[in-house]
């Protein structure tokens, strides 16, 4: 199995870069913010939940997200591993999947943290409010958003420094430059369990 992680605040290319470690690699990608869209398009209960906490920019209950992780991860049994993205977090959520995954014996192989500035960040997602007309991509949200990325989520990095396994990246490049980085790393733990 390689389960990879790919971390990152709002904008920094985390979608992007999922999908062509997916391609490569052949892994299925879990991106907690493309369910949690997918249900408030469904408008199920999950959705309804997940939308009150996403159109302020604050984080869905770690509860919630952590079954919903877990639901996720049993019913794709034959996968050859997973690119997580936007999952954990926090650090509750970090600690929870390295349970999840220590029962099925496997384990994160890799964290790539994708790092770009604030402002960087700002221009990024406020383009893509124009193209995809996401609401959390409104300017005030995003403040938030990288507010709560710097405070709640970012201390999720020191959790996989201490295990060795966190490897930073600089995302203001081209696309094919940090994929190309991306591979560098991925391949050093391409026999990992
Ligand atoms: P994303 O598409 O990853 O930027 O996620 C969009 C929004 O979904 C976030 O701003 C959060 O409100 C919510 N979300 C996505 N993933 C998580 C998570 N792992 N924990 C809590 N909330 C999440």
């Amino acid at each position: 199995m390689l389960n990879v992680l790919l971390f990152g605040p709002p904008g920094s290319g985390k979608g992007t870069q999922s999908k062509k470690i997916i391609q490569h690699y052949d892994l299925q990608h879990l991106s907690t913010g493309d369910i949690f869209r997918k249900e408030i398009s469904e408008q199920t209960p999950l959705g309804r939940v997940a939308q009150h906490y996403i159109d302020k920019g604050e984080l869905v209950p770690d509860d919630v997200v952590i079954s919903m992780i877990e639901e996720v991860i049993n019913n794709n049994p034959k996968a050859k591993g997973f690119v997580f993205d936007g999952f954990p977090r926090t650090v509750q959520q970090a600690k929870a999947l390295e349970q999840m995954l220590q029962r099925k014996k496997q384990s994160i192989c890799i964290m790539i943290v994708l790092k770009v500035e604030k402002e960087e960040l700002i221009k990024r997602l406020l383009n893509r409010s124009k193209i995809e007309g996401r609401k959390d991509d409104d300017s005030h949200i995003i403040q938030n958003r990288i507010k709560v990325y710097e405070e709640q989520t970012s201390p999720v990095i020191d959790f996989y420094i201490k295990e060795a396994k966190a490897f930073i990246i600089n995302g203001i490049q081209t696309e094919d430059e940090v994929f190309k980085d991306i591979c560098l790393h991925i391949d050093k733990f391409s026999k990992c369990k």
